[in-house]
């Protein structure tokens, strides 16, 4: 019997030079992508399409693994000052952002809730274009897709910043009352693409409603 199938096989699609965010200075870089394979008995054979998504951009010079987005200059929209900033980038990108785009069609009033939580918590005042801009992101690529990119990065968050982003989530998806199933989705997309187990994300939001009866 001929066993053959279909697998996807991580493998360099290009490479070029890009600014590095951690070298802080330019150096070669290889991009590494899913390219699906014809495989006869498990071993691939033929090479077919490229899968679109979980690209990769490997810094040569320090490793750092960047999604492919900081090439074209759409990761991060913003290019962060400090550590922290970067920090708050991805609670807005990957938590706030996600949760406000999975409602639906996004009100102004969502935005408003949204730029309050930041305020409050997040990183002070938002910058409203660039803003539109991280919405229309993950309006285009998709909530879960545009989560993806959190698996390359996760390893830079420590245990306490995981929560801290589920928590950001939780007070996004309670703007409208309690969480709905789409919403829970959401955080539980978060928690998986952080690599956290369901017990500390659950844990995360029963701290998080004793903290923020209200969201507030
Ligand atoms: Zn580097």
């Amino acid at each position: 019997m001929i066993i053959f199938g279909f697998r996807g096989v991580r493998m360099t699609r290009d490479t070029g030079t890009f600014e590095c965010l951690d070298c802080q200075r330019s150096t070669e870089y290889r991009l590494r992508a899913l390219r699906n394979f014809f495989t006869l008995y498990f071993i691939p054979i033929i090479p077919l399409t490229w899968q679109s998504g979980n690209e990769e951009v490997q810094c040569l010079a320090c490793r750092a693994k960047y999604p492919a987005g900081i090439l074209d200059g759409s990761w991060p929209v913003e290019h962060p000052d400090s550590l922290q900033d970067s920090f708050y980038f991805m609670i807005r990108r990957f938590a706030l952002v996600p949760m406000l785009v999975a409602g639906g069609i996004v009100q102004e009033s969502d935005k408003e809730w949204l730029c309050g939580l930041c305020w409050a918590g997040y990183g002070g005042q938002v910058d409203l274009e660039q803003l539109d801009a991280e919405i229309e992101y993950v309006q285009t690529h998709g909530v879960d897709q545009s989560m993806e990119d959190l698996a390359i990065v996760k390893d830079t968050l420590d245990e306490t910043q995981k929560i801290e982003m589920v928590t950001a989530a939780w007070r996004m998806g309670i703007v409208d009352g309690r969480l709905e199933p789409h919403e829970w989705k959401v955080l539980a997309k978060l928690g998986e693409s952080l690599g956290m187990s369901a017990e500390s994300i659950d844990n995360a939001i029963t701290e998080a409603e004793l903290n923020y009866p209200s969201g507030h």
